[in-house]
């Protein structure tokens, strides 16, 4: 089968495998694990941030970078298809006791005249604005990237209303290799970043969060309530370690594939619209999404229904040349 349902299918190739055999380990919660140290060490020097924080997924990095920035009844402005609102779970109103106060944005991304517009006066009656979520690049959005003076320009907004500001940067390496822009710039515009290493970057776990000494001393207490406090997970974290040596770079032709995707579906009939593939993900609006999923599927190329009639492609590591040759040699029979 050919997967191009999520990014999130690869598995670690024998070089990873053989990192991860070798990694040098011992007891995180006791933060002992040499390994897991470096990581953390490494990408928070990359961003030019403090720390950061090993966790096992993506979810629970943006779930505590919520808590550490808020208090009960404080609402986080985001976008309404942002990843910490519609996937999830809920978790903000049961782990942060916060509101999300939801923003229409293009394909994801939101302006800094829309944040303007949301960040509430100080009143009793009012909940406080206290948190700015940002996406990038944007899953939703089909992998849209943000403008980068957009950023600053939330940034300053956020800097005069005294609101924090978080960064879900799952694929942020995705936007990175696009535009130029460097973790640094990053690092200096945000307070707290997650990545994702179980993406694009190809490891089978882990994510990280970034921010400053104080917010990640918060950060290691609420992952330890959360039950994300791990023991031996330099073999993980050395996935990630070698991922970021590795496969980042590579990025580029993942999104070279997902174009090449995207221009033999804008041939055929049953296709009305391909979003711009702007990255690894690839969003197309069909005729009928059930019956063209399973046509697919015969064929043997797997992706998922996103929205009511659209298909999802992410392309990624184990999705080879060879692989998309035979898928466009599909599309065009269809
Ligand atoms: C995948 C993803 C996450 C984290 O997901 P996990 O499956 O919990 O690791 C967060 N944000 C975005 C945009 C994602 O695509």
């Amino acid at each position: 089968m050919i997967e191009l349902r999520s990014d999130t299918f690869t598995k670690p190739t024998p070089e990873m495998l053989e990192a991860m055999m070798q990694a040098e380990v011992g007891d995180d919660v006791f933060g002992e694990d040499p390994t897991v140290n470096k990581l953390e060490s490494k990408l928070a020097g990359m961003f030019g941030m403090d720390e950061g924080v090993f966790c096992p997924s993506g979810t629970m990095a943006n779930q505590i970078g919520i808590r550490v920035h808020t208090q009960p009844q404080d609402e986080v402005i985001c976008d309404k298809y942002s990843h910490v609102y519609l996937y999830e779970g809920g978790g903000m109103a049961s782990n942060s006791g916060v509101l999300p106060n939801l923003l229409d944005g293009d394909r994801g991304r939101i302006t800094a005249t829309q944040v303007e517009a949301a960040i509430k006066p100080e009143a009793d009656y009012l909940t406080t604005s206290r948190l700015v979520v940002l996406e990038n690049t944007m899953n939703k959005g089909g992998g849209s990237i943000y403008n980068f003076s957009e950023i600053q320009k939330i940034k300053k907004l956020c800097d005069a209303h005294g609101l924090a500001m978080h960064l879900d940067g799952a694929r942020l390496f995705n936007a990175l290799v696009e535009t130029g822009e460097t973790p640094i710039q990053f690092g200096e515009t945000f307070d707290t970043i997650s990545v994702c290493l179980s993406k694009g970057l190809g490891t089978p776990i882990g994510s990280v969060l970034m921010g400053s000494k104080t917010l990640m001393k918060k950060a290691r207490r609420v992952r330890k309530v959360f039950g994300g406090g791990m023991r031996q997970a330099g073999y993980l974290a050395a996935a990630g370690i070698y991922a970021l040596d590795n496969n980042v770079e590579r990025l580029k032709e993942d999104h070279a594939h997902a174009r090449a995707l995207g221009e033999a579906l804008a041939q055929k009939d049953f296709v009305s619209e391909v979003m711009p593939a702007d990255t690894n993900i690839l969003i197309f609006t069909v005729d009928d999404v059930q019956k063209r999923l399973a046509q697919f599927k015969e064929k043997g190329v797997l992706g998922v229904a996103f929205g009511e009639n659209q298909i999802r492609f992410v392309t990624h590591l184990d999705f080879t040349e060879d692989d998309l040759e035979q898928t466009i040699k599909i599309i065009k029979a269809l």
